[in-house]
């Protein structure tokens, strides 16, 4: 077990660092953060900031030496990284896990090995590869680059054979999945901590709603019926055994018109859908990042009160800044902000949280607040 006053580290300066960070901080440890940007929302806060890039060795070797356990807020850190960091000090989640996630093909295989449903996919190489795909999937399908995606990028619908070509190309004829469009009825995700020692506690599952591709809000509980729930968190507790796995882990699923429940992404750390834990249970998933982290038990994972979670992005700063003193006359509302200096569309700069007894008097208060953050005279 490690310890507080111990000093962990973390791969990646973005919010989800930066969360880890404070986390860390309040139960006593100090974090060095390793990140190129000097002004990462984790960096300005850590006690220490290497400015460094996960590829480089040097960084690496500095980061490992100082800290006796690092995480990592990014899944796209090389796996080739993390093992380069485990010569000098723990690491979690593994190489293995991370290197799963971080590829849409071993991804989806892994998750069809384990008898997990995803929806129908076909790995493309090669842009012969298109063909026989596109006899055996449904249109309309989806052409995802297999690397390097996130918030629906590297991602495009295609109706006809020609277009996938184009696509394929224009994605730089990097490996890619096809995959059948399904019909959503909703999106919901499942967020865990797993200790090396295959303890398990699993959160509540998240409903929710994106827009552009964007995760935009997130309810808790999901509202949907109670045995899918369980199929959720069965499924995401079976894919963490699986991967022996150590860290949080987070499962996004579809629900499709027809009821069924299909997996679509891991993430092998907190989840933009599990911020709400921050407010509403006993114990948030940065906390439980740093717990799994250290080998001590995973922290309650209780939900204290239905809650709903908005993301800010950029966009609504194009009025000026927005009316943070409505939002803060919200008594049931709580803000977090990451520091980023620059606004721009799309980025994610904070996120807000409403408590309430009641589900849709949460929801209420998320739309309230919503509609009069931005930077107007109108109330
Ligand atoms: P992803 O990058 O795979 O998480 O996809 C981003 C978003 O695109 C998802 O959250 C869904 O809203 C949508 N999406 C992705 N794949 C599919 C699919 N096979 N069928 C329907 N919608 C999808």
């Amino acid at each position: 077990m490690i310890l507080p006053g111990a000093t962990l580290g973390v791969l990646g300066g973005g919010q989800l660092g930066r969360m880890f960070t404070m986390a860390a901080h309040t139960l006593g440890y100090r974090v060095v953060v390793l990140d190129p940007d000097p002004h990462s929302p984790a960096g300005s806060i850590a006690d220490q900031h290497i400015e460094g890039d996960w590829h480089d060795h040097a960084s690496l070797q500095m980061l490992g030496e100082e800290c006796a356990a690092v995480t990592t807020e990014f899944e796209n850190v090389p796996a080739e990284s993390l093992e380069y960091l485990a010569r000098f000090c723990i690491v979690r989640p593994d190489a293995r896990a991370v290197g799963i996630s971080q590829d849409r093909i071993r991804e989806k295989t892994f998750l069809q090995e384990h008898g997990i449903p995803t929806a129908a996919f076909v790995p493309i190489l090669e842009p012969e590869d298109l063909d026989a795909a596109w006899e055996r999937l449904l249109p309309p399908l989806l052409l995802k680059t297999a690397r390097l995606g996130y918030d629906g990028k590297g991602q495009r619908t295609v109706h006809a054979l020609t277009e996938a070509r184009a696509a394929f190309e224009e994605f730089g004829n990097v490996p890619c999945v096809l995959e059948e469009k399904v019909s959503l009825a909703k999106e919901v995700s499942v967020v865990l901590a797993r200790t090396h020692d295959g303890q398990v506690a699993v959160y509540p599952v998240a409903e929710n709603r994106h827009v552009a591709g964007i995760l935009d809000t997130t309810i808790v509980p999901a509202r949907i019926e109670e045995d899918l729930a369980r199929q959720a968190v069965d499924a995401a507790t079976a894919i963490a055994d699986a991967l022996g796995y150590s860290g949080v882990l987070a499962v996004e699923f579809f629900v499709t018109e027809a009821g069924e429940l299909l997996a679509n992404e891991l993430a092998p750390r907190p989840h933009n859908s599990g911020h709400y834990t921050l407010d509403a249970c006993i114990t948030s998933q940065f906390e439980q990042q740093v717990r799994t982290l250290c080998g001590l038990p995973p922290g309650d994972t209780l939900l204290l009160a239905p809650a709903v979670m908005v993301n800010l992005l950029g966009d609504l700063w194009v009025r000026g800044e927005p009316r943070w003193d409505r939002l803060l006359a919200e008594p049931a509302a709580r803000l977090h902000l990451y520091g980023k200096r620059e606004a721009r569309p799309g980025r994610k700069m904070g996120h807000y949280t409403c408590l309430s007894t009641e589900e849709e008097a949460a929801l209420a208060c998320a739309e309230r607040i919503r509609r009069r953050l931005v930077n107007s005279d109108e109330r």
